[in-house]
């Protein structure tokens, strides 16, 4: 996902910049189903959850996420 901070493309995204639309990390997705191909700090959607518990919750809500671990159970 490119995230655009101050018109600049942010190359550098922090490993827990998420997207709350999808739940998936910015760095993960090329661009977001739900919303968008770019997204910027200001974006409702964007988060950084820099608590590793709320981190972990938020990518626990990602529904294809969720089919991967039942497919290989
Ligand atoms: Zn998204
Ligand atoms: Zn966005």
């Amino acid at each position: 996902m490119l995230v655009i901070s101050n018109g600049i493309e942010c190359y550098c995204l922090p490993d827990c910049a998420v997207c709350q639309s999808c739940h998936k990390r910015m760095k993960d997705i090329q661009e977001c189903p739900e919303h968008n191909d770019t997204c910027d700090a200001d974006c409702e959607y964007y988060a950084e959850l820099w608590d590793e518990k709320d981190l972990k919750e938020e990518l626990a809500k990602d529904e294809d996420k969720l089919l991967l671990d039942e497919a290989e159970q």
